[in-house]
């Protein structure tokens, strides 16, 4: 059998993966753009040893957020208290000298999935859940949790985490804290544990307290013409290989730190209503290897808005020096640099920091050292020590960083180091979105379904990045006479995103069909949440053309109304034509009726024929809304099963926490 261009370009790319894994980091990190500086080592104790560390914080981190939150913790640490610590990612090392460190670790470690461990971390939950009595004996730790209360397995990672390494006897330092992103309290839970744990580490290590004040870890130099060439500079580029002209752009593996950029070749929107939108888009991957499965997330990379971007460079005093080249480098061999360099002034605010969104009463503690008058110095003081102040004045009315600069200065701009601005604000990180393509149906070709983020606030529009971004894309490539809330730099550096084009990759999930084509499927996902669903039923659609068939399919959608918001409503009644009567969809519109019907109420009045389907071995999906919706149908399902069978409520519970389990009843929500 001949292998065509595509079968090279696996090869190529399942080569280059197989390279990586084998070397473990060994090479990958060490790009000449500095992005990442990865010891040669992989011995944690040796690699502490020879940097004259006397601290580590270590991070497992899916989306960047505990990454994030470890170096700041690191940075409040050294600033505090002179430790030389050491930021890493628990994917780079090797756990066997553990026990050796002779210094204190910091774990952050976020919780994915069903209580998993961020993907990169599983080597280091497999190695501390090996362990036997004693083997941690001398290791000292304090741990923090990243998670979401909404979920089944809350902080489920960084429990496992603690009971391993106590199981070890390791000793923790202080309390285990546990951020909670669902309840909207991450960056209060962190500051609260970390000023408490921050307390101990001072007293249990005998630790001298000084002036916190910013101690960079970069090094910023600014370069003249003629220091730099000008196809050296990056503009924007994700990573160093979009800016030599003789790397296959097409070739992957393609992951968080090197994604495709992959063309939009068609994007639409989906509501019919004056205020409210959806975008549905089309990402070409006819040129590359990229390749997905039905239910997998497309992590989108965007950049900021025009708006946003020029507000905030004038806020700083750096609006005239935008075009100014830099260069970044680390001032130790362990900090990461966060983004590729040279670049500009503009290019890190635009495509690498998290300008927008709620801030962070932390931040506000460390504008204080830089205030630019008396008055913005003592508003600083005052917001940053008073918690309930803080949520009053700056977090409920939704300001974002430009707009707390302005405030706190009463509109004078501030000079804050370049170094500061980079180490303090938050990178700029993708946003997922479940896809609702099939990859039976459309093998080269992923579609998302993004609801836009764009509420009216007092008398401002609080906006999303991303969603924003595909809005502006959508209408500009649809040329349509809607004005996008925001305007961005849609043909991105170099005119690289030119015809829009945005760097994506393909993040792996768990949230699959049943592999037995007799087993019903139950899938409740309202709104957005019918997004892979969409997904399932185009697959289903693609084998039955082949002639295959299936036990019954339910699909139990909700939206506000059926002819504003009501996502492919033509197309479910073709596929419902195709699959005959084992396709069933219930709507339910919240916004019809005297009373809000949603989908959990759909849930219900099909109570019969749902008791049926799990009877007879029903796969259970639900897709959406975390905060509640998920819960809501939970409880519905417990109440089902409960009536039905004679169950007690704790027992439907724990019925369905074994369906869990048994991956029969899988959740993607957020
Ligand atoms: P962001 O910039 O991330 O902003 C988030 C929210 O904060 C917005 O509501 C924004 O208005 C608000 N905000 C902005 N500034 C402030 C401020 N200063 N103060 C307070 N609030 C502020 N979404 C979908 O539409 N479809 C999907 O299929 C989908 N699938 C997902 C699958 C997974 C696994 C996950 C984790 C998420 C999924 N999401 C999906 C959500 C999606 O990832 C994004 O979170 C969402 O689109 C918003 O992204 P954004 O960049 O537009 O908004």
């Amino acid at each position: 059998m001949a292998l065509d261009t595509l079968d090279y370009s696996v090869l190529a790319a399942l080569a280059l993966a197989v390279l990586a894994y084998l070397t473990k980091g060994v090479f990958w990190g060490v790009g000449d753009d500095g992005t990442k500086v990865v010891s040669d080592s992989r011995d944690i104790s040796e690699v502490v040893r020879d940097h004259n560390k006397n601290y580590v914080v270590f991070y497992g981190s899916q989306t960047g957020t505990a990454e994030d939150y470890a170096h700041k913790f690191a940075k409040e640490l050294k600033a505090k208290y002179k430790l030389n610590i050491m930021v890493a990612d628990l994917a780079d090392y090797d756990f066997d000298t553990l026990n050796d460190l002779e210094c204190v670790v910091s774990f952050f470690i976020a919780t994915y999935g069903e209580g998993d461990f961020p993907d990169q971390s599983v080597p280091f939950e497999d190695h501390i859940s090996n362990l036997s009595k004693g083997d941690l004996s001398n290791l000292k730790y304090t741990l923090f949790g990243l998670g979401n209360s909404t979920y089944e397995f809350y902080n489920g990672a960084a429990v496992k985490a603690d009971n391993a390494l106590k199981a070890a006897s390791a000793t923790i330092i202080g309390e285990f804290g546990k951020g909670d992103d669902g309840a909207g309290t991450l960056d209060e839970d962190y500051l609260a544990w970390k000023e408490a744990t921050m307390d101990i580490l001072k007293s249990s290590l005998n630790l001298t307290e000084s002036d916190a004040k910013f101690e960079a870890s970069l090094k910023i130099t600014t370069l003249d013409p003629g220091e730099y060439e000008d196809g050296e500079v990056f503009l924007g580029e994700p990573d160093k290989s979009y800016l030599d002209k003789s790397t296959n752009l097409s070739l992957g593996p393609f992951d968080h730190a090197h994604p495709y950029l992959a063309p939009i070749a068609h994007s639409k929107e989906l509501f019919n209503s004056k205020d409210r939108s959806c975008i549905h888009a089309e990402f070409d991957l006819s040129n590359t290897n990229l390749r997905y499965s039905t239910g997998d997330h497309l992590a989108v990379w965007p950049s900021n808005a025009n708006e946003k971007v020029e507000k905030f460079l004038k806020i700083v005093n750096l609006w005239e020096d935008k075009e100014q080249v830099i260069e970044v480098k680390a001032l130790d061999s362990t900090v990461n640099i966060p983004f590729p360099s040279p670049t500009t002034v503009e290019t890190v605010f635009r495509h690498f920091k998290e300008i927008s969104g709620p801030v962070s009463r932390q931040i506000v503690a460390n504008l204080k050292q830089f205030a630019p008058n008396e008055k913005a110095q003592q508003q600083c003081d005052k917001l940053s020590k008073d918690k309930d102040l803080f949520a009053k004045e700056i977090h409920e009315n939704k300001y974002d960083l430009s707009e707390v600069l302005s405030i706190l200065s009463d509109g004078a701009t501030w000079k804050l180091p370049l170094e500061f601005l980079i180490e303090t604000i938050s990178p700029l990180q993708p946003r997922y979105y479940s896809i609702s393509s099939s990859s039976l149906s459309e093998k080269t070709t992923i579609h998302i379904t993004a609801v836009v983020e764009a509420d009216k606030f007092q008398d401002r529009l609080i906006t999303g990045v991303t969603t924003n971004l595909l809005r502006n894309i959508e209408i500009d490539q649809n040329k349509e006479s809607a004005k996008p809330h925001l305007t961005y730099d849609l043909k991105g550096p170099r005119n690289k995103f030119s015809p829009y084009k945005l760097p994506v990759h393909v993040r792996r999930s768990t949230f699959r069909l049943p592999t037995s084509p007799t087993a019903p499927v139950i899938m409740i996902g309202p709104g957005t949440g019918v997004a892979p669903f969409r997904g399932f039923v185009r697959d289903r659609v693609a084998l039955a053309q082949q002639g295959k068939t299936f036990a019954k399919m339910v699909l139990l959608y909700g939206c506000r109304r059926s002819d504003e918001d009501f996502l492919y409503r033509d197309e479910w009644v073709e596929y419902a034509k195709t699959l005959g009567e084992n396709f069933e969809m219930h709507s339910a519109f919240s916004r019809e009726g005297a009373e809000k019907v949603y989908v959990q109420h759909k849930l219900y009045e099909l109570k019969d024929e749902i008791m049926e389907l799990i009877d007879a071995g029903a796969f259970i999906y639900v897709c959406g809304d975390a905060a509640r919706m998920a819960r809501d149908v939970n409880d519905t399902l417990c109440r089902i099963m409960s009536e039905k069978k004679g169950f007690s409520t704790e027992k439907a519970h724990e019925i369905l926490k074994n369906f869990r389990t048994l991956n029969k009843y899988q959740e993607d929500v957020w």
